[in-house]
């Protein structure tokens, strides 16, 4: 039973106020079957939401089967709706892309019943169109339309049916066939309330009322009241209790909606996917150059320093040649001799040189050394041998080479015993260096070694070395040992003092190493922090989408919260649709990452893997992406009136 005393409601348009009630009063029976008359304008529509509980008086009471429900919540008018009241429109409002069973079956999402597909087709028996149930509302006649909103307003059951000129928008024959399917309701006992202004049908109704300028003008019975048990709404609590069957079907609805949307969606998921794919590239990378960073300096030793001459400063002026200061053998003797934490000191020279064989010539480095070379630069020959130390001291003209000069000059054929020209000079081929592999821009196999005694007098002719390898017994040695170093060389140089620090360069393996290291982490936080926000660029892109989506299905909404949708339920499904955009992006972007960083792999020859780690922070980041960047999208949804959505055009 409805009883409504004194509701008033007003709009406020700017500066005028619109009186759309004034003062209505009036009582429904349970049973009754009440048209309502006027002309356009009277206030009839009005008077319907707030009886439909689809908007509040501005002020008064109204009490729906012995309940005050005037000031109730949103939420709890929400819950009054899906179980008591179904609510018929003009323009019918079912949702385009779903078939007539889906339609009729929406208001069960929100509901705690148990989702029961049959329990739709025996409505649709019950409106005559079993045999349309898989088509959309865009397959069916207006009538046809009309009569799955009917049925759709039936299935949670409800006691009142409210139709706003529910033939308003039909032919005469499907208005016919709506009015007997709602007076065969009404003689089952559903209360009915029809807003009409064709005078046949208000002719049909038990009751009828007219208005004019927001009152009630006239109200005549024009049938007896049957007698029927009356109605009691209790007044336990309205709160609904959350299924998860619920949270799986926004999932699956958010996806269908993608799905019908594919152009869009794909381009809304394309931001997320680069963002990720980028995101986990980078790391990849960045690890990937780090790796490669570490084995290249692993292989030069850790306990290692690099000697190299300086020049001598006076006044701060670098004084050119004459005065620089040059590496002699017998440095590296008397270094080796009185330093005792030495344990290796291999001296160098290097130059270009052209080595020909036969008819080729190849373009490479010469590198002078001393046995101790194979032990320091762990290059121990894979073929044939390493020079002697005596080899050494007689300059013998002997050559040990890298694989890339092997190729270059003898392709398939074994260089062992050959003889080369180095600049002109004859050298035998003794063995083949271990090949490193291209590291970077260096060709470390890209070498010929010869003695460092032949490499001074007989090719370049200098008598002073280029640098010297020195390894010291362990690490923490290091720094004494280079300071001893500098002592012994300043003061056989005689060195002037203001002159000492910049006599002789020294390279610290270990300083370098961690130096190097250190700047490739740097480099790839950097490259990621980038993609970092590739990343975020796309989660704005979903949000955009999703505002867009939200202004385009208002109407929608409204009809959702017509049939019992509260807040929460909005917020969840938009909520929904931009974490499956999110996900399946996301997941796209994993995917493209993994195909990237193999190719990177192969062409750069780093040894780049995805770890868990980075998918998993992608995979999480994507999530919170959509859920961040959904949730105003879903909250000016879920704000929307539910009349005022509806109106929305
Ligand atoms: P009916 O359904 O009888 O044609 P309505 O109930 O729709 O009439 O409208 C009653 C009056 O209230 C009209 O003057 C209309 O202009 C006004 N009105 C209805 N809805 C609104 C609104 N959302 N904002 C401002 N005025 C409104
Ligand atoms: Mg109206």
């Amino acid at each position: 039973m409805i009883e409504i005393s004194h509701v008033r409601k007003s709009y406020t348009m700017g500066e005028t106020q619109v009186d759309a009630l004034l003062d209505i009063n009036l009582k429904i029976d349970d049973g009754d079957f009440v048209a309502i008359m006027g002309p356009s304008g009277s206030g009839k529509s009005t008077l319907m939401h707030i009886m439909g509980l689809l908007d509040v008086p501005s002020e008064g009471s109204y009490k729906l089967h012995g309940r005050e429900v005037s000031k109730l919540s949103e939420d709890d008018l929400a819950v009054l709706r899906r179980d008591e009241i179904g609510f018929i429109f003009q323009q019918f409002n079912l949702l385009p892309r779903m078939p007539a069973w889906q339609n009729i079956s929406l208001p069960l999402l929100y509901s705690e019943k148990k989702f029961d597909q049959k329990k739709a087709y025996q409505l649709l028996e019950r409106v005559h169109l079993e045999s349309r149930s898989e088509h959309n509302p865009n397959e069916l006649s207006g009538g046809q339309q009309q009569r799955v909103a009917i049925a759709r307003s039936l299935i949670n059951s409800p006691r009142i049916l409210f139709a706003d000129e529910p033939t308003g928008n039909l032919d005469s024959k499907s208005e016919v066939e709506i009015m007997d399917i709602l007076k065969d309701l009404n003689s089952q006992g559903i209360t009915l309330v029809i807003v009409t202004h064709e005078e046949e049908i208000g002719a049909q109704a038990k009751r009828l009322i007219r208005m004019r300028d927001g009152v009630i003008q006239s109200d005549e019975r024009r049938a007896p009241l049957p007698e029927i048990k009356k109605n009691h709404l209790s007044e336990q609590s309205l709160k609904t209790k959350f299924h998860f069957g619920e949270l799986i079907e926004h999932f699956h609805q958010g996806y269908r909606t993608l799905q019908s949307n594919k152009v869009r969606s794909a381009l809304s998921m394309l931001g997320i996917l680069i963002g990720v794919a980028a995101v986990v590239t980078m790391l990849a990378l960045g690890r990937g150059a780090q790796k490669a960073i570490e084995k290249q300096l692993a292989s030069l030793g850790s306990n290692l320093l690099v000697l190299r001459a300086g020049s001598i400063r006076v006044g701060g002026v670098v004084q050119e040649s004459g005065v620089r200061i040059r590496i002699s053998t017998e440095d590296v003797a008397v270094l080796r001799a009185q330093i005792s934490d030495i344990r290796e000191a291999a001296p160098n020279v290097q130059g270009r040189v052209q080595a020909t064989y036969l008819n080729k010539n190849w373009n490479t480095t010469a590198l002078g050394v001393s046995p101790a070379f194979t032990k320091i630069r762990s290059s121990e020959p894979t073929m044939g041998r390493f020079f002697s130390d005596s080899e050494n001291q007689k300059r013998a003209l002997v050559a040990v080479i890298g694989m890339t000069v092997v190729r270059e000059l003898f392709g398939d054929k074994n260089p062992l015993g050959e003889f080369i020209k180095i600049n002109r000079i004859n050298f035998q081929i003794i063995g083949v260096l271990p090949e490193k592999g291209a590291q970077g821009p260096m060709d470390q196999d890209d070498r010929i070694v010869i003695p460092v005694q032949t490499g001074m007098y007989r090719l370049f002719g200098k008598d002073y070395l280029d640098s010297v390898d020195i390894e010291v017994v362990s690490p923490d040695k290091l720094d004494t040992v280079q300071d001893s170093i500098k002592e012994v060389l300043n003061k056989r140089h005689r060195v002037p003092v203001s002159a000492q620090s910049d006599s002789f360069q020294i390279f610290n393996m270990a300083d370098l190493q961690s130096a190097l290291s250190e700047s490739s982490k740097t480099m790839s936080m950097l490259l990621s922090s980038i993609a970092a926000i590739s990343l975020l660029v796309g989660g704005i892109g979903i949000m955009n989408i999703m505002l867009v989506s939200v202004t385009e299905r208002t109407r929608e909404i409204g009809l959702r919260k017509a049939v019992g949708a509260r807040k929460f339920d909005i917020m969840m499904q938009f909520l929904a649709e931009s974490i499956v955009v999110s996900v399946i992006g996301g997941l796209l972007g994993l995917m493209l990452a993994w195909g990237v960083t193999v190719s990177l792999a192969k062409t750069l020859g780093w040894p780049m893997t995805i770890t868990l780690d980075s998918v998993m922070i992608s995979f999480f980041f994507s999530v919170f992406i959509g859920i961040i960047f959904g949730i105003y999208p879903a909250k000016k949804a879920s704000d929307l009136h539910p009349i005022d959505a509806l109106r929305h055009e």
